[in-house]
């Protein structure tokens, strides 16, 4: 087809429109609306409709898309510690209600509790394990430690919480405590003389972390249909091995102390085992000396969880300006639910920021605006659980997505504080640096300076933990995340930030997080024109050579890992890693061949760089040739350009889908992206080459010559649909 489509305004004229038109009151208008009640996934109805209207008042045109998905709302939970029948101390399980902070004494406020936990009444003696990381679990096991029939106290931190449930309960636990140490909160504790919130920016001792305890091992999206959507009707599959069997919940410092405390003195301490064990704990902060225990039998724990597992509706709110071409799709969005009524960082500020993105392209709509591509704005329900509806959606509409879709942009937490991050597929990265360069920082100390000025410009490979997870991993559409965060330079470290706490509000965002909301407007900026880049310009914005140099240096630091591997040395980098998986001993395969086998790789990638370098210089000669006015579509005697754009367009659309595995990761299918996924045992932090990395670490060399195999594959077709 012919782009045929008439804009009345320039690019430049759009930009400006993307630039003036958001404002620090609008944004704090929707962050108060959001964070004024209770939004659990599925108990949002208001706010999705709520969300529709405003957008449709923007000018956008916005559906919902509903799912019916298996989740869990909490009913009841006790945790209590006992000598004998004695009754020494009952944990309150609240956040204290603070009067400064209005939302935290709502009647109706959301209890702590995990989701995804099971129900149980258990009473057994208890163990500190630390993080609660594999290899914490193993030097417990070193130390003759054994947690069966017991319940396992851990920190939050390192690794995605499920998982510490998730071997804590292979090891024979009965139930799990997570909670919170101000040992973790940097430079601004209590310990330092640091006020605690809200007269202060340290945290508040009662705060308590609620989160999804789902494995990740299996599949994100709704655990009972992985890989197809929760529509109405549709068959279920078992969740047991996906969520966990035993019971857990969060508790905040306040009421673990007691619990700590009474370890004192029992078993081997903290101090006897590793630099690991001995992080971040203070050693005798407050009275506790991290003793592991085990508690003698008389002193026991009552832990009790009620969770009500039902079938319900989560909704994603879906809205849609159609481009000249609708073959070429953007994708941008932020889930909506939160743990808690407030929600001002997670996800809210987001949200704030959504809203003011589809309320400036609505300005530019009604000046006259006609996009090129297709824009589709998502407000995601459900990803607190484990990001259901963003993954309902891309099961839902892969074919389709598969397609079309160009690429996806993802913010969550927009602004905890000042410090630009992203992680990004590689594709993405210089569109990045142009945009940030293009909007002010908040930061004027240095007039004029930009985001991209203070911005330390390294962008993070995708891992997982938010929506764009199911684009990037399942669907190949490169994706990016961007948000603000603290900025731990300060001299008494940055105001720490209360995820998944009634204190993540919005009195903490407007007194500490983001005073003024200045952050909010600079995200939003970035969003805007990031994404108006990717729908408005003739020659789609992505660079393929930054992927081919990128691929080239995981590759390369494969190898070194290989090689270390070989001869038995470990970075101290590699051993905090292992410090969450299995380390292995015995060996499968040949290293030897494996190391050949590298070769293959590197010729692989060295071609595709140069069918990169080629492809992407054809893309500025005609990007040259075209310019960024959108009038431009207009000139019928430029068919021949609009040809070649168009060519030169799909082969940019279809380099990350080339690196797709059909089989996907060994033991998790879903996850079809041979380059990007989720650590297996961390979590959140990106694993590069998962299959041939996992492959290593088990030692399993043949299986790690297999990922050669379908990696170089999957390099060779990168290239020949570039050529
Ligand atoms: N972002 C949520 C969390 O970290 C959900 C992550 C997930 O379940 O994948 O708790
Ligand atoms: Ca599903
Ligand atoms: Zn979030
Ligand atoms: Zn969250």
């Amino acid at each position: 087809p012919i782009p045929g489509g008439r804009s009345a305004i320039s690019f430049d004229e759009l930009k400006t429109i993307l630039l003036e038109t958001p404002k620090e009151e609008k944004a704090q208008e929707w962050s108060k609306y959001y964070t004024s009640g209770p939004h659990l996934a599925g108990q949002n109805y208001s706010q999705v409709v709520w969300t529709q209207e405003k957008w449709e008042e923007f000018g956008v045109k916005a559906t919902v898309a509903a799912y019916d998905t298996y989740i869990n709302y909490p009913l009841g939970h006790r945790l209590a510690m006992y000598d004998g029948t004695k009754l020494k101390f009952e944990a309150s399980l609240e956040e204290d209600v603070l009067e400064e902070d209005p939302t935290t004494g709502l009647t109706n406020r959301v209890p702590t509790f995990h989701g995804y936990s099971a129900s149980g009444n258990v009473t057994a003696p208890f163990v500190y394990v630390n993080y609660g990381t594999y290899q914490d679990y193993e030097d417990l096991i070193a130390k003759n430690i054994s947690l069966k029939g017991k319940i396992a106290i851990a920190r939050y931190g390192g690794i995605f919480r499920g998982l510490k449930i998730k071997r804590a309960q292979e090891l024979g636990a009965v139930g799990c405590i997570l909670y919170s140490d101000p040992g973790d909160d940097g430079k601004a504790t209590e310990e330092n003389g640091v006020e605690l919130y809200p007269e202060g920016i340290a945290r508040n001792p009662s705060s308590v972390q609620r989160g999804s305890t789902q494995f990740l091992s299996v599949a994100p999206g709704d655990p009972t249909t992985p890989g197809y959507p929760s529509l109405p009707g549709v068959p279920r599959e078992p969740v047991e091995g996906a969520i966990p069997s035993i019971p857990s919940i969060p508790i905040s410092y306040v009421d673990a102390l007691p619990i700590l405390k009474a370890l004192n003195g029992i078993g081997p301490s903290a101090k006897d085992l590793n630099k690991y064990w001995q992080r971040n704990t203070g050693l005798g902060y407050k009275g506790v000396e991290y003793n592991i225990g085990p508690s003698p039998d008389n002193i026991v724990l009552n832990l009790v969880n009620e969770q009500n597992y039902t079938t319900t509706p989560l909704w994603n709110v879906i809205g849609v300006i159609n481009g000249t071409l609708a073959d070429e799709v953007i994708v941008i969005g932020n889930h909506r639910d939160a743990w808690i009524a407030g929600g001002a960082g997670d996800p809210n500020s987001g949200s704030a920021c959504l809203n003011e993105v589809v309320r400036s392209f609505g300005e530019a709509l009604a000046k006259g605006w006609k996009p090129l591509r297709t824009l589709v704005f998502a407000s995601w329900d459900g990803e607190e659980y484990g990001l259901i509806g963003s993954t309902e959606w891309v099961e839902q509409y892969i074919p389709w997505l598969a397609h079309a879709n160009v690429a996806y942009v993802n913010v969550d937490v927009a602004t905890t504080g000042p410090i630009f991050g992203a992680s990004a597929s590689p594709l993405m990265n210089k569109l990045l640096y142009e945009v940030a360069g293009q909007v002010q920082s908040p930061n004027q100390t240095v007039p004029g300076q930009t985001i991209l000025d203070l911005w330390d410009k390294s962008i993070s490979t995708m891992g997982s933990g938010s929506d764009f997870t199911a684009f990037q991993d399942f669907a190949g559409v490169p994706s990016i995340d961007l948000g603000f965060g603290p900025d731990d330079s300060a001299p008494h470290g940055a105001p720490v930030y209360h995820y998944h706490s009634n204190y993540d509000s919005y009195h903490w965002m407007n007194t500490y997080g983001d005073p003024g909301f200045h952050y909010h407007i600079a995200m939003t900026k970035i969003w805007s024109l990031y994404t108006a880049k990717l729908v408005e310009a003739p020659v789609i914005p992505l660079n393929a050579t930054d992927y081919a140099i990128a691929l080239k240096g995981y590759i390369a630091n494969v190898e070194d890992k290989l090689d270390a591997s070989i001869a038995g040395i470990y970075s101290e980098n590699d051993q905090l890693e292992a410090r969450a998986r299995p380390m292995v001993i015995e060996t499968k395969g040949s290293p030897s061949k494996l190391k050949h086998g590298f070769s293959k790789l590197h010729k692989a990638v060295a071609r595709l760089t140069t069918a990169s370098i080629a492809h992407d210089a054809w893309a500025a000669d005609l990007a040259a040739q075209a310019g960024d006015n959108i009038p431009w579509w207009r000139w019928f005697s430029k068919l021949r350009l609009i040809y070649n754009i168009r060519k030169v367009n799909s082969k940019y659309k279809y380099i990350e889908r080339q690196f797709l595995y059909k089989e996907g990761l060994d033991g998790r299918s879903w996850f079809k992206h041979v380059v990007f996924a989720p650590g297996l045992w961390t979590g959140y932090a990106g694993a590069v080459f998962p299959g041939l990395v996992e492959s290593i670490d088990d030692k399993d060399f043949g299986n790690a010559l297999k990922w050669v195999d379908i990696i170089e594959d999957c390099l060779v077709k990168a290239r020949k649909s570039l050529e």
